[in-house]
């Protein structure tokens, strides 16, 4: 008899789900049949791309017979002149999610241990197990990476080690002074994955020297993305910074034209706004004293968040609140899992789009 399909496919896909992002305005609006509705869902930039970056585009279009720069000439040396590093420290990705899983296909193996905290960013421990790897899962202390800890989880089995920081869902970010020792105590051997999706977003006495290690030739790589500040979450770019022998093995697994054109040249437009970045900035930081101001008057503490979201403790099913606040148009994140049922993810917006969002919740909440 035949062997059905799942017995074809790796061993490694069972019990594995699939990821599931938060929704698109036009599905929601088109199953509830209402219009208007507010995406706080992905951490998006609520301003948008940079108008650079679209006058960018604009010019890029008529071009899109060709294909795209594989190697990513321009965008790399603006990049690297931005970073203090040299263009073979870097790999661009489909975003950093791509980089993500250059870094599992071309590191992790079937037993290998990797050791990722919980709660933390669902996508390494997905990439893990699909490897057929060990997750070793190290609570956070504080809502905050406990780095101690984690360095202590390590086993001579050891071999790669996620850090989101800020990390994602709860926002908050480790200490560079953690970080650094983290850093001194962590075996040669083992591979460092320091995901800065929204390190732009930081205030610069929590921002770590993590570029460092990397010119240090440590085994360390940072990750970065244009989804996030940057607002070009649809166009699919980031990259990984690492010394120039594990971008060398990376690029061999990596396929040539991962990153389209247009991307590349809206990246590298962007790269350039820094009015845009600065504004981007200034509207988050005022949203997130708005939100944290609202949500501790209604008695729902949230971790402080280096980030552009807020993690919400809504003391009652969050799965629920967030079905809610989906059919008055809001769209949230539910999280879920071992320590988070309670809780839901809100994205920072624009002053109207965080007040809807408040009169929302307070709606639920009183119902
Ligand atoms: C959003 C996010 C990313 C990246 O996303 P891409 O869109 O694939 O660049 C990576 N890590 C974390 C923690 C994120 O929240």
């Amino acid at each position: 008899m035949a062997k059905s399909l799942e017995e074809l496919a790796s061993p490694f896909l069972k019990g594995l789900i699939p990821y599931t992002p938060g929704k698109p305005v036009e599905e929601v609006e088109r199953e509830l049949g209402i219009t208007g509705a507010i995406k706080l869902a992905s951490n998006e930039n609520p301003l948008g791309p940079s108008p650079l970056a679209l006058r960018a585009l604009r010019e890029a279009l008529p071009e899109c017979h060709r294909y795209p720069d594989g190697g990513g000439y321009y965008l790399k040396r603006g990049l690297a002149d931005r970073l203090g590093v040299t263009p073979d420290h870097l790999i661009l990705g489909n975003g950093c999610n791509e980089v993500l899983e250059l870094m599992a296909r071309c590191f992790l193996l079937p037993g290998d241990e990797v050791v990722i905290a919980d709660p933390a960013f669902v996508i390494y421990g997905m990439l893990a197990h699909l490897q057929g790897c060990n997750k070793v899962l190290v609570p956070l202390k504080d809502w905050t990476h406990d780095l101690e800890a984690m360095a202590k989880a390590v086993t001579p089995k050891t071999k790669m080690v996620f850090i989101g920081n800020p990390n994602n869902p709860t926002g908050t970010a480790a200490s560079p002074a953690a970080i650094a020792s983290f850093m001194n105590t962590i075996p040669e051997n083992v591979i460092v994955v320091i995901d800065e999706a929204y390190i732009e977003y930081v205030p610069p006495e929590l921002v770590p020297d993590s570029l460092s290690y990397v010119r240090q030739g440590r085994r360390v790589i940072v990750l970065r993305t244009f989804s996030k500040i940057y607002g070009l979450a649809g166009l699919r770019i980031g990259y990984g910074i690492a010394p120039p022998s594990m971008i060398e093995l990376l690029n061999r697994a990596r396929a040539p034209f991962n990153v389209n054109a247009l991307a590349q040249r809206a990246a590298l437009a962007a790269l350039d706004d820094q009015q845009h970045i600065a504004s981007s900035r200034r509207v988050n930081e005022l949203g997130k004293a708005y939100l944290s101001a609202e949500l501790e008057r209604l008695g729902l503490p949230s971790p402080p968040s280096a980030a552009n979201f807020l993690l919400v403790d809504l003391k009652r099913d969050g799965r629920a609140v967030a079905e809610a606040l989906l059919r008055m148009g809001v769209i949230v994140r539910p999280l879920g899992g071992r320590y988070l049922q309670s809780h839901i993810r809100v994205t920072v917006g624009t002053p109207p789009e965080n007040e809807r969002f408040i009169q929302a919740l307070k709606a639920v909440l009183q119902s």
